[in-house]
């Protein structure tokens, strides 16, 4: 779990660390290194693990092209990405990382309460948690829509925030023989510990590590 940032800074990353750490322990389904250490993204240390997550990250990260290489290599071999709110607001510049988080920010007009629908509640990351639920977040509106490429899992009720049109928020995807998984929600301490976001992150790290 990498919680690096070259941009904006949530206030919720230790509440970020502390909720996923707590899901470690009482899943008992995986073991969790939460490191702001970018150094440690290379192929050697990879290998001790199933699953990379980018949690809160921002901006253009200081990544080595083998570092990025190693990355992709990691996922395309069989193994898991997940990406969490502001991971779709980090490494604009290179583009394979856009394709393997699935889309970039474009603009978060709507920081109030709204209506996520889910879209498909047998997906592992999705199933648990109804057909639709409420919450207090900043909602993202994306560069691309993503839809068509990936499977989505979540969108934004539109009307709930008083808009119109399709903005997807949670979605899934093959990438090579590996699995990526992003997430848009988690912008406040608050989504961290909603059982509803926790359901999905286990489900997410379940359905990616697996292959
Ligand atoms: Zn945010």
């Amino acid at each position: 779990m990498l919680t690096t940032t070259a941009a904006f800074r949530h206030e919720s990353i230790p509440a970020a660390r502390q909720a996923t750490a707590s899901l470690a322990a009482s899943t008992g389904e995986f073991s969790l290194t939460a490191t702001e250490d970018l150094s440690t993204l290379s192929a050697d240390n990879l290998r001790a693990y199933d699953v990379v997550m980018f949690a809160l990250t921002s901006g253009e990260l200081p990544l080595s092209a083998g570092q990025k290489t190693a990355l992709l290599d990691f996922v395309t071999s069989g193994h898991g990405f997940i990406g969490v709110h502001s991971a779709t607001d980090t490494l604009y510049e290179w583009s394979d990382y856009g394709r393997l988080v699935g889309a970039y920010l474009r603009d978060h007009p709507w920081t109030q309460q709204g209506t996520v629908v889910v879209e498909d509640p047998s997906h592992p990351a999705a199933a648990g948690i109804g057909d639709r639920f409420s919450l207090v977040e900043d909602f993202y509106t994306l560069q691309e829509n993503p839809r068509g490429r990936v499977q989505v899992l979540l969108r934004l009720d539109a009307a709930s925030v008083g808009s119109t049109g399709d903005y997807p928020l949670a979605w899934a995807q093959s990438f090579g023989a590996g699995r990526a998984y992003y997430n848009a929600l988690g912008h406040f301490s608050e989504t961290w510990g909603d059982t509803r976001f926790q359901r999905q992150l286990a489900g997410a790290i379940r359905w990616t590590g697996s292959r």
